[in-house]
């Protein structure tokens, strides 16, 4: 095999859509004035023209750094204003963001410049610039919260704030996904190269990703000092399997340092410490060790308490040599100085090795302006067709837009707007009503026209200033009653009718002169209206008193004749199954009626006599039936009636009759006679999820990667209605694959709530027996018999393991073993970063590993040890809708397996 056509295979299985990632990439040349390519990455620069109109280019004189975006930078005025770059992004996607600063200059004598970053509005970092010489990089890698975000730099302390690239790559997989990233950002504090063969750091082509890897040989002020004596380094030409979680470059793994003493020490700074880390070690053995010999290692600084005692030991945990281990503690807090070391245990006969490392910042997602704020600066944007509105960013920070002012609450509100003289045309926006914290309201001097719109919500505002514009129409009579108004001026206007008396009253200074038609209060008038009101008023309170007697005497008639008919002795039985209190849903509508109660006869002609068997469960035998309507259903026969009677049942009934929801299987009715007692449900066509996956494996074609994921989807929000959408909540207790029921049109919906029981009938959730599936069963739960909606979570994540598998929860022992168990099993091999080894076979060649690596993760976290740890149905959801995507995103090329 050519050595290219090697080096081409490799680029394949280490990155499988790396490829169509590069024309994702997204590079922006601050200051630049043209399109070109960068002869050493071969990446695509755009000049910042057409994206940022303020600020201007500089010219950088820089000695040491040849590339063309480097050249020049982007300098903004020094004044309160913040200037954002508006970069498009694909909501819920992983992006590395990246920006770069370099001064250049360093004869002008200016001082440097410090200034503040932002994401949005959450404070990224700021920038201080020591050395005018050096490239500062900032990166924050982030799950885009909508569909763009913004870059924004402001506050200068000295100097003017400049910047020299933007760039954004988007990551795939799941690649740096965390538990926490809802709340956080991840700001990259060290990515380091060990053993680097160069002093230059190592990004795009070699980073399929274009992270960029620091060099351990790069000189900066406290960077990977207090180095271990003995240190040596390695490298191979050999290729690294590095296709693990992170995916770091096979280059930056095929070197390494090699404590060939015993020990392994380094200290270096993160910037913007202290504070809680994301910190992954990356492990490859690339020297070729004899038989005998071992490298085991641990880490004895800093004191991780219980993983100072864990062994690393690279060979058996990346299961071979040239394999990358990635060893990740997800949540841990680092000081600013951070020194590490890791030490030879006694048995081993090589000191420890080391190839890369990461360690982010989790920067905490600061809040936007509140939503329905945002609607009014929308509204008032829209409005106007010409270059009056400028602003860019969040309206409130991090510094507030010139022409409104915000309070400090979290998420802000806008307190005050002040438009005064802009030219804006049109009505004044309804959505004005939203700002339920403005004081001031400065519309004076525009064009605005047409009638007031509703501001009775405005219950703070203190000044308004309508004047000079083309408003029409009556004064509405709230203004009058607005609590803390005390300055109102409308003049020059053309308002007309009534003044509200209250705003003529000594309390508010008010301005209404050069409103042709618009008059005060006559008082006559007044006074016939007050005579009027008071009359209508005692008119009405008569009328109630009358309509109160009458019901309350027919009440007592009605009350009288139903305890003489009791008397005669109707049987509870009847009275039981005859009674309207229960709802149930047909097609689709909620009828209150007493009809559901269905007659055995009438069930037996429905099933022919129940000679249709579908299935048998431990409740017992389910048959196939057609009602006289036509609908089709599946009668399910309970075995015994139990000593607990009827009241139980009907309890059962009734709660299963309360909900309805379309992912879960509709209870149609229910006949309790001659001791049977039966339940009869919606037919569903295409049985259950169980014989989907693990029956013939015609049916099982039937279910590509997309169709199990709207499975998943559909069954997750079924159980999340029971957990949230009911009042009280419901505990489902025997999630599993053939609870999860098909419909004619593939839909899931879920099924047997013969387990279920209303949340809060126990209050302590502490039941005596537990129960549930073996396989599916949640091991805390089973434990110590806590019920919480975490174990309906537990079971969901078995049932996403066997959609991603196609295996059975727990198999007989021929098959895999007698101790096999599917969380373990993929629990291990997704934590090794072997996502594929668990795919459904069926499956192969058909899916895209991004999209199952987005479940197979959410199913972890399901099957956590303890509930806690476990996600909600809610976050199940949107980690299937995010693999949804994925998948849908680009079908083509199909995936290629390494
Ligand atoms: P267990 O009782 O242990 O939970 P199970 O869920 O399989 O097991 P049942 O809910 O009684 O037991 O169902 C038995 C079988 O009947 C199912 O496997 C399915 O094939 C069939 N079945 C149940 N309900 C329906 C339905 N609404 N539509 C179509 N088939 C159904």
């Amino acid at each position: 095999m050519g050595f290219f056509y090697q080096v081409f295979l490799i680029f394949l299985a280490v990155a499988p859509s790396a490829l169509c990632q590069v024309t994702e990439f997204v590079s922006i040349d601050c200051g630049g004035s043209s399109n070109y390519t960068d002869p050493t990455t071969g990446l695509a620069w755009i000049p910042d023209t057409g994206l940022m109109s303020y600020g201007q280019s500089s010219k950088v004189q820089n000695p040491n750094v040849s590339s063309v975006q480097y050249s020049t930078r982007r300098d903004f005025p020094i004044d309160g204003q913040k200037y954002c770059y508006t970069l498009r992004t694909e909501e819920r996607r992983r992006y590395i963001v990246r920006t770069t600063f370099l001064y250049g200059n360093p004869d002008t004598g200016a001082t440097f410049p410090q200034f503040e970053l932002y994401l949005d509005t959450t404070k990224w970092t700021t920038v201080t610039i020591f050395d005018a010489a050096r490239v500062y990089v900032k990166e924050m890698i982030i799950r885009a919260p909508s569909e763009s975000v913004d870059v924004c730099l402001c506050c200068a302390t000295t100097g003017a704030p400049f910047i020299s690239t933007l760039e954004l790559r988007p990551l795939n997989l799941s690649m740096y996904a965390t538990n926490f990233e809802d709340k956080f950002f991840l700001e990259v504090a060290a990515r380091v190269n060990f053993g680097a063969l160069t002093p230059e750091a190592l990004r795009y082509p070699d980073d399929p990703y274009d992270r960029i890897w620091d060099s351990d040989l790069e000189k900066r002020q406290n960077f990977l000092v207090g180095v271990a004596s003995g240190t040596e380094r390695i490298n191979t030409s050999q290729n690294v399997d590095v296709s693990t979680r992170e995916y770091p470059p096979v280059k930056v793994m095929q070197t390494a340092v090699v404590g060939t003493k015993g020990l392994l020490t380094y200290r270096l700074n993160l910037e913007d410490f202290p504070s809680n880390a994301r910190a992954y070690a990356y492990f490859a053995e690339i020297e070729d060790l004899g038989p005998n010999e071992t490298r085991k290692f641990t880490l004895t600084e800093p004191d991780f308490g219980d993983y100072n005692n864990a062994v690393v030991n690279i060979v058996e945990n990346a299961n071979g040599s040239y394999r990358l281990y990635e060893p990740s503690y997800m949540n841990v807090s680092l000081a600013f100085i951070l020194s590490f070391a890791f030490q030879k245990t006694s048995d081993s006969t090589r000191g420890p090795l080391l190839n890369a490392i990461e360690i982010s910042r989790y920067a905490q997602i600061a809040s936007r302006t509140d939503v329905l704020d945002l609607t009014v600066v929308d509204a008032l944007h829209s409005m106007s067709s010409e270059n009056v509105f400028t602003d860019q960013g969040d309206p409130c920070l991090p510094v507030a837009w010139e022409w409104v002012t915000c309070n400090s609450m979290m998420p802000p509100r806008i307190t005050k707007i002040c438009l005064s003289g802009r030219g804006i045309k049109g009505m004044i926006p309804s959505e004005l009503n939203n700002l339920v914290q403005l004081t001031e309201l400065w519309l004076d001097g525009n064009s605005f026209s047409g009638k007031l719109p509703d501001m009775s919500g405005l219950t703070s505002l203190q000044i308004v200033h309508l004047e000079n514009n083309q408003l029409t129409g009556p004064l509405p009579p709230y203004l009058g009653t607005l609590p803390n108004l005390i300055e109102l001026n409308i003049e020059n206007n053309s308002f007309t009718g009534e003044i509200p008396p209250q705003l003529l009253s000594a309390k508010i200074k008010f301005k209404y002169g050069n409103n042709i038609g618009l008059h005060g209060h006559s008082r006559k008038k007044m006074q016939f209206r007050w005579i009027l009101g008071a009359s209508i008023g005692v008119f009405a309170v008569l009328i109630l008193l009358l309509l109160g007697s009458l019901l309350l005497l027919h009440n007592l008639r009605r009350r009288k004749s139903r305890q003489k008919s009791n008397d005669k002795g109707g049987s509870l039985r009847t009275s039981t199954k005859t009674s309207a209190a229960y709802s149930i849903v047909r097609d689709g509508h909620l009828r209150e009626e007493g009809s559901h109660y269905i007659a055995l006869s009438d069930l037996e002609s429905a099933t022919d006599r129940f000679s249709k068997k579908i299935g048998k469960g431990s409740f017992g035998s389910v048959y196939y039936g057609r009602m006289k309507d036509g609908k089709e259903v599946a009668v399910k026969i309970m075995a015994e009636i139990s000593n607990d009677g009827d009241q139980q049942f009907v309890t059962e009934v009734a709660l299963l009759s309360r909900i309805h929801h379309r992912n879960l299987v509709p209870l149609v009715g229910y006949c309790e006679e001659e001791h049977q007692r039966i339940l009869v449900y919606e037919y569903m066509h295409n049985g259950t999820l169980r014989d989907h996956i693990h029956a013939d494996s015609v049916k099982q074609k039937e279910l590509d990667w997309l169709t199990r994921l709207s499975i998943a989807e559909d069954a997750a929000k079924g159980l999340d209605y029971l957990h949230t959408g009911c009042n009280p909540g419901i505990i489902h207790r025997d999630v599993k694959a053939s609870n999860i029921l098909l419909d004619m049109h593939m839909r899931a919906k879920v099924s047997d709530f013969g387990l279920s029981r209303q949340a809060e009938e126990d209050l302590t959730h502490v039941s005596s027996v537990a129960r549930g599936t073996v396989g599916y069963l949640d091991p805390e739960y089973y434990g110590n018999q806590q019920l919480t909606e975490k174990s309906d979570v537990y079971s969901f994540g078995v049932v996403l393991l066997e959609l991603i598998s196609g295996r059975k929860p727990v198999s007989p022992e021929e098959d895999y073993g007698s101790d096999w168990n599917i969380v373990h099993w993929a629990r291990s091999l997704i934590r090794k970063g072997d996502v594929m080894s668990i795919v459904d076979p069926i499956l192969i060649g058909s899916f895209k590993i991004e999209s199952v690596w987005r479940v197979a993760e959410v199913a972890l976290q399901c099957v956590e040890q303890y509930g806690v740890s476990r996600p909600r149905m809610q976050e199940i959801i949107l980690a299937i809708q995010d693999a949804t995507k994925i998948e849908k995103r680009r079908r083509e090329p199909p995936e290629k397996l390494s």
